[in-house]
């Protein structure tokens, strides 16, 4: 690809520069694709346990089967092609024909891509001509150097920014504040999984579009705010207070909130209760109430309807303020939105508790 990608950036103009700008996020990426790799066995198997003679849709195969939608989806046209399953009118079935893991093929795909990953790390290294370890990459025997790239010309570039460019990023990249859109449809086939709803959210169910300080991934609050919620239960650093209160000011909400509930940490409590009183505060609102979590920690499901069956009446009932007569929005503050499935659920719970509106609030969205 990078042979590929420096003839395309010379491609009809007299004369290009190709620069490679190596990131630690590239390690990130690879592992992302490595996450949807080909599923080990024995979640082959329960989704061949789960296909029968009836037809079994995509969605209620989800519910059985804890894979993310791509990677069941990519295993169904393997067992198709394999003759294990079929696809159908209504979905697909089985066809109960024996099949074998092949687990060798599955490790030499996962060798061979960590070769890959290697020799990329090796070519921001090298020091001899770029285009020769590319061409040996290639199985080239006997490449000559070009005497163009920077190794054979000596060019070398500067990584220095002056100080006016790189306030300018800086300021660009910190500027808090991602708008997060609402969960507008329950997944399908819930009831397989003892959760009694389906198809789009009802519209006195559903909560407004939230906002987050920012993502999990950003290069401006990022890292303060993974170090933030992966790190011990201390009360919110008043920049990062001070970047939430921007945050609520900038929303340009129809109507103001008229009162706050947290959601309560099972990790972290007393960080989330120190935020949502603090935003209360701050606002001059009152806190009107903690959502605390019943049962056991969730597991994390890989689809919607496992995240959703994990967050499902996972709210102490008697935790839910009386809400009735409110005559305004709730602003719900929660540390982190994942799959979006806890503030989809907690929202719910707070509208038919009377919450006119519910406005979603977290420090950071994950991904
Ligand atoms: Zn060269």
């Amino acid at each position: 690809a990078y042979y590929q990608q420096i003839g395309r950036a010379g491609r009809a103009v007299e004369r290009a520069e190709v620069v490679l700008l190596p990131g630690h996020e590239d390690r990130d990426i690879w592992a992302y694709f490595a996450s949807l790799a080909f599923p080990p066995e024995p979640l082959v198997r329960q989704t061949l346990a789960a296909l029968s003679v009836r037809p079994i849709s995509t969605a209620a195969l989800e519910t059985r089967v804890d894979l993310s939608r791509t990677r069941l989806e990519m295993l169904l046209k393997v067992l198709d092609s394999d003759g294990a399953a079929n696809r159908v009118k209504g979905g697909w079935v089985g066809t109960g024909q024996p099949w074998v893991y092949d687990a060798e093929r599955h490790r030499r795909i996962a060798e061979a891509r960590a070769v890959e990953q290697r020799a990329m790390l090796d070519y921001l290294d090298t020091d001899e001509c770029r285009l020769v370890f590319l061409r040996r990459q290639l199985d080239d025997t006997d490449p000559t150097p070009c005497g163009r790239c920077d190794v054979c010309a000596g060019q070398v570039w500067s990584s220095g920014v002056d100080n006016a460019t790189a306030h300018a990023a800086e300021e660009r990249i910190s500027r808090p504040g991602v708008e997060v859109a609402p969960r507008k449809q329950w997944p399908g086939g819930m009831r397989e999984l003892g959760v009694a709803v389906s198809g789009r959210i009802a519209a006195g169910e559903l909560a407004e579009p939230g906002r987050v300080l920012g993502r999990l991934s950003d290069l401006g609050w990022g890292t303060r705010l993974r170090e933030l919620v992966a790190g011990e239960d201390r009360p919110v650093p008043a920049e990062v207070l001070d970047a939430c209160v921007r945050v609520l000011a900038s929303w340009g909400w129809t109507q103001r909130p008229v009162g706050v509930v947290g959601i309560s940490s099972r990790t972290r409590p007393h960080q989330l209760d120190h935020l949502a009183r603090r935003i209360a505060e701050v606002g001059k609102l009152p806190l009107l109430g903690r959502l605390l979590p019943v049962g056991a920690r969730p597991a994390a499901g890989a689809n919607s309807a496992q995240r959703l069956a994990a967050v499902w009446g996972g709210f102490d009932p008697g935790s839910l303020p009386e809400l009735t007569g409110l005559d305004g929005p709730v602003l719900l503050v929660d540390d982190v939105v994942d799959s979006g499935w806890t503030m989809t659920v907690a929202a719910r719970s707070l509208r038919r508790a009377g919450a006119p509106a519910v406005l979603p609030f977290a420090l950071a969205q994950a991904g």
